[in-house]
């Protein structure tokens, strides 16, 4: 079959307030007409050159004929049975599969919300948080046992526009803004690291979605080298979420394989730097999996380097992938490793499985390419 590749056209998604200036003077428009196509495409979220009213239609042909505003395109959508997430897999311009998760939390009773488009209608109306968990990467290459989106070849890295493009897709699927962004589907964002930097400016930016630091998370493995220029390109501004499934050395090396590479000594000294810079307290993901890391030596040393950090720990009960045959451990041993915790000083939330029944919850996001099917594609922690 003929391999489709990324289109050479400019991406309008993919430009920072700059780059489209230079873009609209070079083709001998104003450069103010930048300013208006960034409101519509960010602020008034359109999804089509057309739809922008403001623009003299010399500029519009051109954008039409020489540009492209979307690179995603809606393959489908699964909502959860409780109606608290929905996975949406889109295909990029080269046929690839992506996958972004909504978790819905809204400001009324459960009981009250309807089924099906209503319900996203209906959310909307409601006072809550939408919050879209982005993907980076199409597969990923840190391959942590537990989670689908290592499972099979690595894709590529998606580009800042496709990075972005998920959160505008969604908010015209739902028709409303979204409120809160996590960088928590598939893929390491930190190995994609200028695309994830670009995008955080894209959304951060008053020309862009004017989004507050506070409202974006960003999760990763931990790649010590990277997380001081992080700190730095993001002002210390963005929260950042570090998955540490593991206070042990070679339990971690087990569930996170690039703790071979960067030990977990290495990635909490640097964590120890971050703390002192971070405008924001830092995050622990723990993926708990039953007989593995939910010991209470675990949990002790769990608590041990969350203290130091002054970090927040969210516990994660596995989610059952195909590949792996791991245990989610029982409501038992859940509350006796969030009681430890707790029992030390350390400020824990467990992290509701939402999604689970549609493959949409933490480490259930895959890459997959060769059926394009809908079925089995999954979020990860990182
Ligand atoms: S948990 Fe994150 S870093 Fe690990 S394989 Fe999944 S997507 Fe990659």
């Amino acid at each position: 079959m003929e391999k489709v590749v990324l289109s050479s056209r400019p991406y309008i998604r993919d430009f920072t307030k700059l780059e489209l200036e230079k873009l609209i003077e070079s083709n001998q428009f104003p450069r103010y007409r930048a300013d208006q196509i960034l409101d519509w495409v960010y602020q008034k979220n359109v999804r089509s050159f057309d739809a922008i009213k403001n623009l003299p239609k010399e500029l519009i042909a051109f954008l039409k004929e020489k540009a492209d505003l979307n690179r995603l395109e809606l393959v489908s959508k699964h909502e959860s049975f409780n109606h608290e997430s929905i996975k949406f897999l889109t295909r990029t311009q080269d046929g690839l599969l992506c996958e972004s998760v909504l978790i819905v939390q809204r400001g009324r009773p459960r009981s009250q919300v309807d089924f099906g488009d209503k319900l996203v209608l209906g959310a909307a109306r409601a006072k809550g948080r939408n919050t879209v968990c982005v993907s980076t990467q199409l597969g990923c290459r840190i391959r942590c046992i537990f989670c689908a989106s290592g499972k099979g070849k690595f894709g590529r890295n998606l580009t800042a526009g496709e990075i972005v493009e998920q959160i505008s897709l969604i908010a015209s699927e739902i028709k409303e803004r979204v409120t809160n962004i996590v960088f928590m589907g598939m893929g390491e964002p930190l190995d994609n690291y200028e695309n994830v930097i670009k995008a955080l400016s894209i959304l951060r930016a008053k020309w862009g979605y004017g989004l507050s630091g506070r409202r974006i998370t960003v999760s990763t493995s931990g790649i010590p080298p990277k997380l001081r220029q992080f700190l730095k390109d993001t002002e210390g501004k963005v929260r950042l979420s570090v998955s540490l499934h593991s206070s042990n050395e070679e339990t971690r090396s087990f569930l996170v394989p690039i703790n071979k590479k960067y030990h977990l000594d290495e990635l909490i000294k640097e964590l120890d730097f971050i703390h002192q810079k971070l405008k924001r307290e830092i995050t622990f993901e723990y993926t708990l999996i039953g007989g593995i890391n939910d010991t209470r030596e675990e949990a002790e040393g769990t608590a041990r380097l969350a203290s130091r950090l002054g970090a927040k720990v969210n516990l994660i009960p596995y989610n059952p992938i195909q590949e792996m045959n791991l245990e989610t451990p029982s409501k038992t041993k859940i509350e006796e490793f969030r009681k430890l915790l707790e029992l030390k000083g350390v400020v824990v939330t467990v992290r509701q499985t939402a999604g689970r029944d549609i493959n949409a919850a933490c480490g259930q996001l895959r890459l997959d390419r060769t059926t394009g099917a809908t079925e089995d594609v999954a979020t990860s922690t990182s």
